[in-house]
C-alpha cells in the first residue's frame, strides 16, 4: 500500500490537528471555481413573526456540494472563504441568487422578504452597499423585500466603513439585522451605534431559555432595551415547543428554528411557510374559549 507523506503526518499528530490545514487547503482549493461550476444552492428557512403570527421572511443559507470533498457546511468554508478572500466571489454569488428568487416569488404572487448573511469580511473588502442596490435593480426587487443579517464581527473590524455601508442601505429602504446577538463582543451599546432594526438571539442563548432561569432575566432585560431603543427581538434556533412558550412569554417578536421548519429549497416554501403558520401560528393555549 502506498503511504504518502501526507497520511504519515496525520497519524503523527493529535486527531483533527494535522488534518486541518489539509482540509482548509482542500477547501480553498474547490472554492475557486465552485461558483462557476454552480456547485452552490441557497436554502430558505422561516421566520416567524409571533404577533401576526405569520411568515413575514426567509432566511436564505448557502449549501455547497463539491463532486471530490462531498457536502460541506458553511460553518466550516464560509471561515476559510473568509480568509481568503473567496467570500467576496461567493457573496456576490449569495446576493444575486437570492434577489433573483425574491422577484420569482414575487411575480407568482406570494412575496417574501428574504434574509442574506454577509461576513466582515465583505464589508470590509468591497463596496457592497453600492452592489447590493445595484442587483436589487438590476433584478427588479424593493429594497423593503430584503434583509441583511450581519454579526458583532463588523463592529470590530473597520467599524467605520461598515457602519457607513449599513446605514446607506439603510438609508435606501434595505432591513439590517444583528445576527447571533449574545456571543463574542455583545455590547449594549452597539444597538445604539449600529443602523440595525431587529436582533436575532443566537442559538446557544435560546438553547437555555426554558431551563434556566438566570438565562430568562437576562434575555428579559435585553428584549426591553431592544424595544425601548425600536428594535425587533427575534430567536434563533428554537428546537422545543418549551421554548417558543418562553420566547412568547418574553415578549419577543419572531422565531425561527427546526421546531418551526428547517431550511429547504425554493420549490418547497411558500408551501413551508403556509404549514408553519397553520401549526405555529397562534400561541397553542389560546384563550378564545367559546362558552
Ligand atoms: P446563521 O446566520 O446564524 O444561521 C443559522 C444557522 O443555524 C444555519 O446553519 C441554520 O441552518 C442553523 N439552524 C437553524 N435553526 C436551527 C435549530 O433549530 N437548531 C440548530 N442546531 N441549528 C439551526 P447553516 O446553514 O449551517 O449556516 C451556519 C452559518 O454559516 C450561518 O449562521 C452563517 O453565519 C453562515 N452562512 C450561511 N450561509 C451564508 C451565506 O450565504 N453567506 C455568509 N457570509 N455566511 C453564511
Ligand atoms: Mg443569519
Ligand atoms: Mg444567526
Ligand atoms: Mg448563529
Amino acid at each position: 500500500a502506498k503511504d504518502t507523506g501526507k497520511s504519515r503526518v496525520a497519524r503523527l499528530q493529535a486527531p483533527g490537528a494535522a488534518v486541518q490545514p489539509a482540509r482548509h487547503a482542500a477547501i480553498r482549493r474547490r472554492l475557486r471555481d465552485a461558483t462557476h461550476r454552480g456547485a452552490f444552492t441557497l436554502h430558505y428557512q422561516p421566520k416567524l413573526e409571533l404577533v401576526l403570527g405569520q411568515i413575514t421572511s426567509v432566511e436564505a443559507l448557502i449549501r455547497w456540494s463539491d463532486e471530490e470533498l462531498g457536502p460541506v457546511a458553511p460553518a466550516e468554508f464560509i471561515a476559510v472563504a473568509e480568509r481568503s478572500g473567496q467570500i467576496t466571489t461567493i457573496g456576490s454569488w449569495v446576493l444575486d441568487a437570492a434577489c433573483a428568487q425574491a422577484r420569482r416569488w414575487l411575480d407568482d404572487g406570494t412575496p417574501l422578504r428574504v434574509a442574506i448573511n454577509v461576513s466582515p469580511a465583505q464589508l470590509a473588502a468591497t463596496d457592497v452597499a453600492q452592489e447590493v442596490l445595484d442587483t436589487l435593480a438590476r433584478h427588479g426587487v424593493p429594497p423593503d423585500l430584503l434583509q441583511v443579517e450581519v454579526t458583532e464581527g463588523v463592529a470590530v473590524t473597520d467599524a467605520r466603513s461598515a457602519t457607513a455601508q449599513l446605514l446607506a442601505l439603510e438609508t435606501a429602504g434595505v432591513h439590517i439585522h444583528l445576527d447571533d446577538f449574545g456571543t463574542g463582543y455583545s455590547s449594549l451599546s452597539m444597538l445604539r451605534e449600529l443602523p440595525i432594526s431587529t436582533l436575532k438571539v443566537d442559538r446557544s442563548i435560546v438553547a437555555r431559555v426554558d431551563t434556566d432561569a438566570a438565562e430568562r432575566h437576562l434575555l428579559a432585560g435585553v428584549v426591553n432595551a431592544a424595544h425601548a431603543l425600536g428594535l425587533a427581538v427575534v430567536a434563533e434556533g428554537v428546537e422545543r415547543e418549551a421554548q417558543l412558550v418562553q420566547i412568547r412569554e418574553l415578549g419577543m417578536d419572531g422565531a425561527q428554528g427546526y421546531l418551526l421548519a428547517r431550511p429547504v429549497p425554493a420549490e418547497e416554501l411558500p408551501a413551508a411557510a403556509l404549514s408553519v403558520e397553520a401549526r405555529w401560528g397562534r400561541p397553542a393555549a389560546s384563550p378564545c374559549v367559546v362558552r
